[in-house]
């Protein structure tokens, strides 16, 4: 083997690329970090910076004892059905604490006033962090981790069946080991295609929260299939739903809509948690929906703060549901308007008889203070009184997180059609395809994944790559 440039390189300089490249130095091994984009932080860096996970002293900060890796494996497991890789969420879940508790280390915060039933859990697991990609970037340059930034890998170099280094820019760099962090596909249309078909099929709807980091284009997903890598979670991830008045980065729909389908029923709690709604819209006919609403729920439900921040982060949480912005999309035709409900029902295409009975339910139900179907907790009720009626189209469109990309085993070692390891190729974060499952658990996930996952990419990689000559 020719001498290598570094013992590992690390192709992203996300979440996932730094948590490798701090550990991996910690290891004693030189590294370098090769990022596409002008600056570090990928999407890590515009997340919410939510982390999930179990056992934490956060958690026992907030008096919350007795939260266990075990619950959090058995909730998560549970919400996919078992379809999900169990050894990937055991690590996942039995390293998520400790993977907080290192970042707290690096000065990052977590208030614990601020944890949130993020999933559909009981436990509140999602852990909101103040300054998490600064202090990776920080520590990282601290340690002495080489970096270059407009650096686009384009190709692994393999001898003799083991990757031994990188090509990026008519420049070859090798190395012991390399790690690919680069990330989800989000936006690349072609690999949505692809590898995210219930997505693709929303159209021009579709557009991932990740359009500030140009990069996430799937492509360590390229790097690894060039080198024989198998992939995996195919037509996984996170949509989001949306009412399609603007490219924000929004989660929630708010309570204040009724939803229905396009028979013009209702099918679930509006409110209910992102681990589950975008689920519940694209199990209906035609994968779409219509939130109607009066003109009381209009003016008073869409200018409550109670229902625009749901998780209480100070901001609006659902920007295309903002008053000025809805009022400006009645003006001009995006929301449909009418006198009545039958009306409305015939701009919409949904059945009239059908729409008439769900709000004539719903209404009695406003009037006791209930939600007898679908339990939806709100301090005020929103019945459909008040003329004029309005509709807009929803669809859960919005892409969260990619769930397809590259197979690892518990030491991220990324594995081809054989279940057999790719020597010196490594992996870890939202690039990989098999820390999904069937479903999103919750809010964190992403960011647990990226850290569990780089540092332990970065660590195995600076093992083997010392052994390399
Ligand atoms: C707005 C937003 C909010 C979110 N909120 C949350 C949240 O609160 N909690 C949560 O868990 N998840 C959240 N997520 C998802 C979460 O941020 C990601 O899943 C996670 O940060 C991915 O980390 P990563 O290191 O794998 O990738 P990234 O942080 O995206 O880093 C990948 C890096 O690789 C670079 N790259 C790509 N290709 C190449 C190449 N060929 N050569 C060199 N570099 C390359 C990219 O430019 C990028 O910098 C959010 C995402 C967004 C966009």
């Amino acid at each position: 083997m020719k001498s290598k440039d570094f013992d590992v390189i690390i192709i992203g300089g996300g979440g996932g690329g730094l948590s490798a490249a701090i550990m991996a130095k910690e290891a004693g091994a030189s590294c370098i970090v090769l990022e596409a984009d002008t600056k570090l932080g990928g999407a890590t860096a515009w997340s919410g910076g939510v982390f999930y996970a179990a056992g934490t002293s956060v958690q026992r900060a907030a008096g919350i004892e007795g939260d266990t890796p075990q619950a959090m494996y058995d909730y998560i497991m549970t919400l996919a059905g078992w379809e999900a890789n169990p050894k990937i969420f055991r690590i996942l879940s039995e390293q998520s604490g400790a993977g907080l508790e290192w970042l707290i280390e690096m000065g990052v915060v977590f208030p614990p006033q601020y944890l949130v039933c993020s999933g559909v859990d009981t436990v509140p697991r999602g852990h909101p962090s103040q300054g998490l990609a600064d202090a990776l970037i920080n520590t990282a340059g601290a340690k002495g981790v080489e970096t270059a930034l407009n650096t686009r890998v384009e190709s692994l170099i393999v001898e003799d069946g083991r990757v031994v280094g990188v090509r990026a820019g008519g420049t070859e760099l090798r190395a012991g080991a390399v790690v690919i962090a680069t990330g989800g596909f989000g936006n690349s249309e072609e690999m949505i295609k692809r590898l995210y078909p219930t997505a693709a099929a929303n159209g021009a709807w579709t557009y991932a929260v990740h359009f500030r980091s140009p990069y996430i284009l799937g492509d360590g997903i390229k790097l690894g299939e060039a080198v024989g890598a198998e992939i995996v979670g195919h037509d996984t991830g996170l949509l989001l739903p949306t009412s399609g008045l603007g490219k924000f980065v929004e989660a929630f729909m708010p309570p204040w809509i009724t939803l229905v389908n396009t028979d013009g029923r209702r099918f679930m709690d509006e409110s209910a948690p992102y681990a589950v709604s975008g689920y519940l819209i694209n199990a209906q006919p035609g994968q779409r929906a219509f939130a109607v609403f009066d003109e009381v729920a209009l003016v008073e439900g869409s200018q409550d703060m109670r229902y625009a921040d749901p998780y209480n982060s100070g901001g609006v949480a659902m920007p295309t549901w903002e008053y000025n912005l809805l009022r400006q999309s009645i003006d001009n035709g995006k929301i449909f308007k009418a006198d009545t409900l039958r009306e409305l029902a015939g701009k919409i295409g949904v059945y009239p008889e059908i729409l008439e009975a769900t709000a004539e339910r719903y209404n009695a139900d406003c009037d006791k203070g209930i939600d007898s179907d679908y339990f939806k907790e709100m301090p005020n009720r929103f019945p459909l009184r008040k003329a004029p009626f309005y509709a807009r189209e929803v669809r859960a469109c919005v892409i969260g997180q990619t769930g397809a990309g590259l197979n690892v085993n518990e030491q991220a070692q990324v594995l081809d059609r054989l279940g057999h390891t790719i020597p010196g190729l490594y992996a870890g974060g939202e690039v990989l395809g098999c820390a999904m499952g069937k479903r999103y658990s919750g809010g964190g996930m992403g960011i647990c994944n990226a850290i569990v996952f780089g540092r332990i990419a970065g660590t195995a990689a600076a093992t083997d790559a010392m052994k390399q000559a």
